[in-house]
């Protein structure tokens, strides 16, 4: 691997708390979830579509302390590929 390829250290975020830098989660709240169905001659029914639809705020925690990391978010979409 050449040293350009790794991630520069500065590029990283990690919990103000506890200093992980590994595992995040994202927490949307209020999440309308609409599922379209179909019922079939038999009775049965298909799944058409879901549309999910966030009300509420979208929370980054920290993986491993729970700490309210939502100030970095902007970080991780930049960086999500
Ligand atoms: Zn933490």
């Amino acid at each position: 691997m050449q040293p350009a390829d790794l991630p520069s250290p500065t590029n990283r975020i990690a919990c103000p708390l506890c200093g992980n830098s590994v595992e995040f989660y994202e927490v949307a709240e209020d999440v309308v979830i609409t599922t379209c169905y179909t019922q079939n001659d038999d009775g049965s029914f298909t799944p058409q579509e879901d549309t999910s639809e966030i009300l509420g705020e979208i929370k980054l925690i920290c993986g491993r302390c729970q700490e309210d990391m939502s100030l970095f978010r902007h970080r991780l979409a930049e960086m999500l590929f």
